[in-house]
């Protein structure tokens, strides 16, 4: 059996926890190296069980309080820190896999790292795509990369699609679900007043806060439509929200002869992480058969966009300039980071995203560097759109 070998970059996050746990009973894969920004007892843990030959803090003094408590365990793991070190652990020549995990934009660079150096990537974070998803795209084609979706309704279109991994043939479209979080029926007039708390306790999934309150607002589905454009080559036409409360779908295709075919599961990470990994067969991910005795309702619904702003934005940046998507992504991380932090009201997000978008310069990105540069420049434009909030 040749061994996998892989690096988590994200790996004491939600996903990256999911992660591990499915691979804990996959003795074919090998763990690298493990990544994360600052919680180096978690870390710890990780390189106790999984003894990576690389793991990666955010900072030199986290990364030598980890050497030490490694050399303390006996451990050969070689701890390394900043961003640098990301791109180093993802490209590797000995890396066959890489499943990208780290919350916004922090983990573009890393990710492309993966996908020119023609690693098959496991991407859950989104925001690489929505990004940088032309020069993305054209990263994987050049280096012979394998991109495989690990956000759950985008591993379902890739199920439902078959054969078909692009849209186009015969396909009439596709339907992106999403639960419509936690307030999707809270009386409009007390959203007003909901605390950072209340956003992230998701009726179904348990996530990332950042995640969870793209949720809430239905930024995700924002995010997740550019997502899916860039994965499937589709344009945005093409692709419907359906509000679906019970996540239990995780997304469907229709095709012209009129059959829709939908992937069904528990909402549980665990199930598409174990689809990638073991793709193209199946393995064993740990969740809970679907008890269709107990299934007695899925509801689907069209969304209530005067509810969900994002929506509307998300279309109108999809077909514009590429970089309306930078803003977009960008201005919602600053807008989600001060509603965490108690200093914007859970409306005024999608307000100031709008805001950012509406006057954000859109030049021309041709590598990687534009990209970065655009994103810290809408970073700013949103840093000063926010004073107006205080
Ligand atoms: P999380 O907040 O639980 O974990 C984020 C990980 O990224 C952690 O390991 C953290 O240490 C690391 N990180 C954060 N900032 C960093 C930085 N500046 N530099 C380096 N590392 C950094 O997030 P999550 O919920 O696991 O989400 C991860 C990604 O997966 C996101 O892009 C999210 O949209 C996507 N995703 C998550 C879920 C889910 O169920 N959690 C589902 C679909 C997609
Ligand atoms: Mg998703």
């Amino acid at each position: 059996m040749t061994r996998k070998r892989i690096t988590i970059l994200g790996a004491t996050g939600s996903i990256g926890q999911s992660t591990l746990k499915v691979l804990a009973t996959r003795p074919d894969y090998q763990v690298f190296a493990l990544t994360a920004n600052e919680n180096v007892e978690l870390l710890l843990a990780q390189c106790q069980q999984f003894k990576p030959e690389f793991a990666v803090l955010g900072t030199e003094a986290l990364a030598q309080d980890l050497t030490t408590k490694i050399q303390s365990l006996g451990l050969s793991t070689q701890v390394l820190s900043g961003t640098a070190a990301l791109a180093q652990v993802a490209r590797d020549p000995s890396v066959t896999h890489v499943m990208a995990a780290i919350v916004g934009g922090a983990g573009l660079a890393p990710s492309f790292a993966a996908a020119e150096s023609g690693k098959i990537i496991l991407l859950a974070n989104k925001e690489a795509l929505v990004m940088a998803g032309a020069i993305f795209m054209d990263a994987v084609a050049r280096s012979n990369a394998t991109l495989l979706p690990v956000d759950s309704e985008h591993n379902a279109i890739f199920q439902c699609l078959g054969q078909s991994s692009h849209v186009g043939k015969g396909v009439r479209r596709i339907l992106l679900t999403g639960s419509g979080g936690p307030f999707l029926d809270t009386p409009l007039a007390d959203i007003h007043r909901v605390t950072p708390d209340d956003a992230c306790r998701h009726p179904n999934w348990d996530m990332g806060r950042k995640i969870s309150v793209d949720s809430a607002t239905m930024m995700n589905k924002g995010l997740e439509l550019i997502e899916a454009c860039w994965l499937f080559d589709v344009p945005p036409e093409k692709i419907e929200f359906v509000i679906h409360p019970q996540s239990i779908v995780h997304s469907m295709v229709e095709f012209v002869d009129g059959s829709v075919v939908a992937q069904l599961g528990q909402p549980d990470m665990r199930t598409p992480i174990a689809h990638v990994l073991a793709f193209p067969e199946r393995c064993e991910a740990g969740v809970a058969a679907l008890d269709f005795s107990k299934l007695t309702a899925l509801e689907f619904r069209a969304p209530e966009l005067s509810r969900f702003p994002a929506l509307s934005l998300a279309r109108t940046v999809a077909s514009g300039p590429k970089s309306l998507a930078i803003t977009f992504n960008a201005a919602n991380e600053v807008a989600v980071e001060a509603f965490l932090a108690e200093r914007l009201s859970f409306l005024n997000i999608s307000e100031v995203i709008k805001a950012a978008v509406d006057v954000a310069a859109t030049p021309e990105l041709n590598s990687l560097g534009d990209v970065l540069t655009c994103d810290q420049e809408a970073r700013a434009l949103t840093r000063r759109i926010l004073k107006a909030y205080d």
